[in-house]
């Protein structure tokens, strides 16, 4: 192995190519990338543990800057403990590019599977958040209690492993179940996992988290208002209040990424 380009004196990250054309089956990097962008999936990491969407489980990637068949996501490791130095980088098949002995997410495939089939996704957030669980097991569709949750008046599909694949242990741990998941998604921007949590996606990194913790919240308020309201209908945002209120959400999503950064300390 050497280095791509010196990550001390560049700027850029230390991600590595693999040494020698021969001999190796390694996936060839994608290109160095700009420290600032590794920072930033740290701090995704961590966002997305301290808005209390994923505890010592869950995960959150995004695509190679340079290259759209490359993604970038950390080693196997708690979200709220992972630093630049944990992002790896793999290819759409989920081969990582340089292990060097490092473990990889059992369900990489969510990720990678996801890019595959969604060319507009930047980034996917994976979690277990325990408000969003109870919509993928009742037959009650989750709606936009309020405007941050604009994204999910376009509709929340559910995946059924177990349509496809009988009984498992509900993890989406090859490509094949990645690619059913990634099918149920379609062009929504979130999928809820029965039994398991659910995955949101976005047009950029600061995006997908958000998105991922208004998925958390709205179903929170849904649960809520529900009681509320005895079970009866709810004034939810229709979809083209969703269509409206989405555009401006992508513009200020930004508002938020800066202030949920700052309290992880990046
Ligand atoms: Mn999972």
């Amino acid at each position: 192995m050497r280095l791509f380009r010196c990550a001390c004196h560049s700027g850029l990250s230390y991600l590595r190519a693999p040494a020698d054309a021969g001999g190796s089956s390694l996936p060839r990097s994608g290109g160095p990338v700009d420290a600032s962008v590794l920072a930033d999936l740290a701090a995704a990491s961590r966002i997305l543990a301290d808005q209390g969407v994923v505890d010592a489980f869950g995960h959150v990637s995004m695509r190679h800057p340079n290259d759209p068949n490359r993604f970038l996501m950390s080693r196997s490791l708690a979200p709220a403990l992972v630093t630049p130095d944990d992002i790896m980088e793999y290819d759409l098949d989920c081969e990582c590019v340089d292990p060097r002995g490092r473990g990889s997410f059992l369900e990489r495939f969510i990720h990678g599977e996801i890019f595959r089939a969604r060319p507009d996704v930047m980034a996917v957030a994976h979690s277990h958040s325990p408000n969003v669980i109870p919509f993928g097991l009742v037959d009650k569709p989750m709606q936009a209690m309020f405007h941050n949750a604009a994204f999910i008046a376009r509709g929340v599909p559910v995946f059924d492993i177990n349509a496809k694949f009988g009984d498992t242990d509900m993890l989406v741990g090859n490509a094949e179940k990645g690619v059913a998941l990634a099918q149920s998604l379609g062009d929504k921007d979130v999928v809820l996992m029965r039994a398991h949590g659910s995955v949101a996606t976005g047009p950029s990194l600061p995006v997908a988290v958000f998105r991922a913790v208004y998925t958390e919240m709205n179903a929170r308020l849904q649960f809520q208002a529900s009681m509320l309201g005895g079970g009866g209908p709810i004034a939810a945002l229709s979809p083209g209040e969703g269509k409206l209120a989405d555009l401006v959400n992508l513009g200020s999503a930004s508002r938020a990424w800066d202030l949920w950064k700052r309290r992880v300390g990046y």
